[in-house]
């Protein structure tokens, strides 16, 4: 922005008007009734590629992807017809780049002397770089760093809200702790480096087993766990043991001497009607675990 003047004045020859809604870096905007353009700012102009004059009369459907369950459309339908001020994020697919942008917007109904809702006034600041932000930051929080599984926080926060499902629907709900047989000996000949390649090695192989209902976690050192939602003590016990069999069929080798056959103990419970709560379900399963650990190791056991 440039003045040909030395002092600001409001009396000076400029629109303050135009010159806040064009500097105030916000989509600034204005709809009537039927959600066509009456008014936009030089930001929204630039972001639709066209003149004010062109995008008078228009409507969103020129400018983004549009459906029925866009946040747009919901939050100018909330607007218009319920009279409501609307402030809420908003993802939009831009037309002309088919690229995800996600707005923070303030909608708000533009009434006339009647009390008649006659349009509304929009302003939308783009958030799509903190958002993107907030979201790796959510992921970051929820994965371990060496297998890229869940972490422990994740999975018992998550396992409390299926459980809680499960019983209301009263669906079935199964989960599996397995632990790595005599992992301190791997590290001890291997060294721990070598360890951290086992527990890699594991975790990727076991996640080609998992359905994209379930939440498979790494919820110790060489402790993980499965939680199987709509899942039945035979089929949780038909996987665990198809995994153990499979894992124990794997040779481990790298940059180092020798092979690493490695060895699974798992332990299965499932949700009672009698539970409370999930800890009752893992209780049980860590203690079919150390049954599998004492009668041996390498086996599934049950405890129901
Ligand atoms: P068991 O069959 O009874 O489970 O024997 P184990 O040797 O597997 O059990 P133990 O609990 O004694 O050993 C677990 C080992 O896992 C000890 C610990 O040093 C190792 N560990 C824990 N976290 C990591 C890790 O992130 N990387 C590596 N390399 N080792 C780890
Ligand atoms: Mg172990
Ligand atoms: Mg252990």
């Amino acid at each position: 922005m440039q003045l040909n003047t030395n002092k600001l004045t409001l009396d000076s020859s400029i629109d303050i008007c135009d010159l806040i809604l064009n500097e105030i870096g916000a989509y600034v905007f204005l709809k009537d009734r039927d959600r066509k353009y009456v008014y936009v700012n030089e930001i929204t102009r630039k972001l639709f590629g066209r003149e004010l004059e062109q995008i008078i009369g228009s409507d969103d459907s020129e400018y983004f992807d549009l459906n029925e369950l866009s946040e747009l459309i919901k939050n100018d339908t909330r607007v218009l017809d319920y009279g409501e001020t609307v402030i809420e994020e908003e993802a939009n697919t831009i037309k002309t780049t088919g690229k995800v942008r996600v707005y923070q917007s303030i909608k708000k109904p533009v009434y006339n002397n009647n009390n008649e809702i006659i349009g509304l006034l929009g302003i939308s600041t783009d958030i799509t770089d903190i958002y993107n932000l907030k979201e790796d930051l959510k992921k970051q929080a929820a994965t371990d760093s060496l297998t890229g599984l869940y972490n422990r926080r994740f999975f018992l926060e998550t396992a409390e809200r299926i459980f809680s499902e499960s019983g209301r629907y009263d669906n079935p709900l199964a989960l599996i702790i397995m632990d790595i047989d005599l992992f301190k000996s791997i590290n001890d000949s291997y060294g721990h480096p070598v360890g951290d390649v086992v527990l890699q090695f594991i975790s990727k192989h076991i996640s080609g087993f998992i359905r994209k209902e379930d939440v498979f976690a790494r919820i110790g050192g060489e402790e993980f766990a499965f939680l199987l939602p709509n899942t039945h003590i035979t089929s949780a016990q038909d996987l665990a043991e198809k995994i153990r069999i499979s894992v124990s069929e794997q040779t481990i080798s790298g940059e180092w001497n020798g092979t690493i056959k490695p060895k699974l103990s798992l332990g299965i419970s499932h949700r009672r009607e009698t539970d409370s709560s999930f800890d009752a379900v893992y209780i049980r399963a860590d203690k079919a675990l150390y049954t599998a650990k004492h009668k041996g190791r390498n086996r599934v056991c049950v405890n129901c």
